[in-house]
């Protein structure tokens, strides 16, 4: 099984992923171009077996239309999406798995907050959780917002109950690509974090297209501050103190996503 995190250009600096099992079977993740998707699978010499969707919003969505047109492959989505993702017509509930090939399967955990039709992906390899596709949930060294039909208070569920207990070693795969801004926010408002400190000087020769880069779980627990919540040295501005003082993980991760939206 081979993950091929696949960086689109778009201005939205989405990614879209294609998992490719050992039979030559391809699932593609939020495909933004429909052409693109199917010419990357080809390059691979598999066959399309699905589009699996994270959620509703239009740039997770776009290509679905022309993959279904060519291939007649069915498209997986959260059955909240049902009316809203055109295309969808396999909906997967909380726990719900695809076989990618003997040794791989996906996972569909239920991830309200950034919508309330949203799903990640779990990847299991051998038995053992190796991946996480986490659609507009958890970024590297960020989270999603929450002002296209989502709610901050579900959004720290998710992220405390689906994210925080993940393994160190679990890969994270998310459906944008924004690190460099999300490290600008960490130092702002942790302005002593070494490992974002060395991360934002790895950014700058990330080669993207070529070579996109990802982080695990360990490292996001260093570099994320909304898995950071307890940190010390998370400084909150003038206004704040009261969430600074009572140290509420709650509070803290409401504060720091509403400073994100104004950053
Ligand atoms: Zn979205």
């Amino acid at each position: 099984m081979r993950v091929i995190q696949h960086y689109t250009g778009s201005k939205l600096r989405n990614f879209t992923y294609f998992i490719v099992g050992n039979q030559g079977h391809a699932f593609i993740v939020d495909p933004w171009d429909g052409e693109e998707s199917l010419e990357k699978v080809k390059q691979e010499s598999a066959l399309v077996k699905g589009v699996i969707n994270t959620h509703e919003h239009w740039d997770h969505t776009r290509g679905n239309e022309v993959i279904v047109k060519k291939t007649d492959c069915p498209v997986y989505a959260h059955p909240r999406a049902k009316g809203k993702v055109k295309e969808a017509d396999v909906f997967m509930n909380d726990g719900e798995k695809i076989v990618i090939d003997n040794e791989t399967e996906l996972m569909a955990i239920d991830t309200p907050g950034h919508t309330f039709a949203h799903l990640c992906l779990i990847l299991f390899h051998q038995g053992r959780i190796e991946g996480v596709f986490t659609g507009d949930t958890l970024f590297n060294a960020g989270v999603g917002n929450c002002h296209n039909g989502g709610d901050p208070e579900t959004l720290f569920q998710t992220i405390e109950e689906k994210f925080q207990t993940l393994d160190d070693h679990v890969r994270v795969y998310p459906g944008h690509e924004y690190l460099g801004n999300n490290l600008g926010f960490t130092l702002k408002y942790e302005p002593g974090n070494e490992e974002a400190k060395s991360w934002q000087k790895k950014y700058e020769s990330i080669d993207w297209e070529n070579s996109p880069q990802t982080t695990t779980i360990a490292e996001e627990k260093k570099i994320n501050l909304f898995l950071r919540l307890e940190s010390n040295g998370i400084q909150l501005p003038i206004g704040h103190e009261a969430t600074q003082v009572s140290r509420d993980r709650k509070n803290t991760f409401l504060t720091l996503r509403e400073l994100r939206n104004h950053w």
